[in-house]
């Protein structure tokens, strides 16, 4: 069924329009990747869907389960299901992740998490990502190399049990084994109920995570929607010829 649903989105941060109309509907079950070019509004998308203030739409609407999102805070949509992992995670000073999560969970569920089972699952879940326990004392991305803050947000994610989970360049950074770790993670929480949005630069991640469609962005429009083999083509050609449609 119907999950998000954009319409002829455009959207300014400071001023400028960075987002000129644009698309895109995603159903539960699929996962779909956006790729393109640098600067041409990925993250952008990412966070006006999420309700960050700081993207001010000026045109269209964003929907999910068919409610006009359009005007909600964060907050709402969080609670809704949308999640979003941030291309660059910042570091919480005082805060644990565990506390952290365990917050967010509490707060997007409406329902107080008791301490030791959500601890059990959270250790379950750091299990699958390899990460170690005392990683859930420390202070949010405090000290943390780029491949423990994104593998941070994925347990964060797989915590809050999005309907609709954005990772932004959740792959960049990370080493080998890390991206094949990640992917796995992702894909597994993946089911017929929920869906992904991928921001990528690289096929690694896919390597586990099947795209069901694969979107090119480029100057604040998707100028082109297809399968995994885009990618391949984007990979041997780069975007030249998408630049191209673009005007
Ligand atoms: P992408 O993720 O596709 O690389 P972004 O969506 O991050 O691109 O950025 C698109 C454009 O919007 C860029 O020119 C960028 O500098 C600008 N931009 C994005 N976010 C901000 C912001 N918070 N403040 C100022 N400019 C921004
Ligand atoms: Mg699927
Ligand atoms: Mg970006």
């Amino acid at each position: 069924s119907e999950l998000l649903r954009v319409e002829g989105l455009k959207v300014a941060v400071e001023g400028k329009e960075i987002l000129k109309g644009l698309d895109l509907t995603i159903n539960t079950g699929e996962t779909h990747v956006i790729m393109g070019t640098n600067g041409a509004g990925k993250s952008t998308l990412f966070n006006a869907v999420m309700g960050n203030p700081q993207y001010a739409v000026t045109a269209g609407r964003i929907f999910f389960e068919g409610r006009d999102i359009t005007d909600q805070p964060v907050n709402e949509r969080a609670k809704a299901g949308i999640f979003m992992a941030f291309q660059s995670p910042i570091a919480v000073q005082g805060i644990s992740v565990e506390n952290f999560i365990r917050n967010a969970k509490s707060t997007v569920s409406g329902e107080p998490q008791r301490i030791m089972p959500f601890r059990k699952k959270m250790h379950k879940q750091m299990e699958g990502l390899m990460m170690d326990r005392s990683y859930g004392d420390r202070y949010v991305n405090d000290g943390f190399s780029g491949g423990e803050r994104k593998k941070t947000e994925i347990l964060q994610m797989c915590m809050l049990e999005p309907k609709l989970a954005m990772l932004d360049e959740i792959d960049s950074g990370l080493d080998v084994d890390a991206v094949r770790i990640v992917s796995e993670a992702v894909s597994e929480y993946h089911n017929e109920s929920n869906a992904i949005l991928v921001i990528t630069h690289h096929s690694e991640i896919l390597q586990k995570l099947i795209p069901d469609y694969v979107h090119i962005l480029i100057n604040g429009r998707i100028v082109k929607t297809g399968n995994a083999k885009l990618i391949q083509e984007i990979e041997a050609n780069g975007y030249d010829a998408f630049k191209e449609q673009a005007k």
